[in-house]
């Protein structure tokens, strides 16, 4: 098994990678989607987030209203700490529970771990190896505001704020992607880094002790 952590900043492209090597034979393990999970209706975390925060961030159909959440936490640094003590430990666990299921299922597997604050949450050092996906602000600007039509460029640079400056990232990185230009380059770059990520994977293979 190889573990991957594939992170970068607001809008740099990880889901649009992540998907790239999913389709390459990668098993990918998406912590925002781990997020949304843990936060259900009637959990532990929900009832936890409601309590701190109210029944505003809840929505007539009973789930959590991400978007009010979203504008509460990114205008208090505060909240944001409390929600991600609710939230984060859980996904953690959740991620592990994956990782061990998918490793023993699977020995060989490359597992690419999709969490967008790898680095903030000191996760990084948990991976193999640490690939980030890197894109001008101005050109995550651009994309974001189309992905996010309600939300002005001022308020996504706002919420940019608060991970940790990209270039930061790019210098841990054991690779980087540049999601700069079109689909069709981060793709090749995509199928480049995979081919590498196959090959560490057999050299690990080759060099772990095996038993018996
Ligand atoms: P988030 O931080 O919100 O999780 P992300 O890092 O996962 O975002 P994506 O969702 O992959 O980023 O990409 C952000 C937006 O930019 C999406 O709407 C996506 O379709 C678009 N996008 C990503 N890469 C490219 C590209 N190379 N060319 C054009 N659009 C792109």
């Amino acid at each position: 098994m190889l573990l991957v952590g594939l992170t970068g900043g607001f809008g740099s492209g990880k889901t649009t990678v992540a998907s790239m090597m999913q389709a390459l034979g990668a098993k990918v393990v998406d912590a925002d989607v781990l997020a949304r999970e843990v936060l259900s209706p009637g959990s532990e975390a929900f009832n936890q987030v409601v309590e701190a925060f109210g029944t505003q961030v809840v929505s007539a159909s009973g789930k959590l209203d991400r978007n009010k959440l979203a504008k509460i936490v990114f205008a208090d640094p505060a909240a944001i700490s409390k929600l991600n003590s609710i939230v984060h430990p859980r996904v953690i666990e959740r991620e592990e529970e994956i990782i061990d299921q998918i490793a023993t299922s699977e020995p060989d597997a490359i597992i690419v771990l999709d969490v967008p604050l790898l680095i903030e949450a000191e996760r990084h050092h948990r991976v193999d190896v640490l690939v980030v996906v890197d894109a001008p602000m101005q050109v995550r600007l651009t994309r974001l505001a189309e992905r996010y039509k309600g939300l002005d460029k001022a308020a996504l640079q706002a919420r940019m704020q608060h991970q940790m400056p990209l270039e930061h990232k790019v210098k841990l990185a054991d690779f980087v992607i540049d999601n700069s230009k079109s689909l069709k380059s981060t793709r090749e770059q995509t199928e480049r880094l995979f081919a590498k990520l196959v090959q560490l994977a057999a050299e690990r293979k080759r060099s772990r002790p095996t038993n018996g």
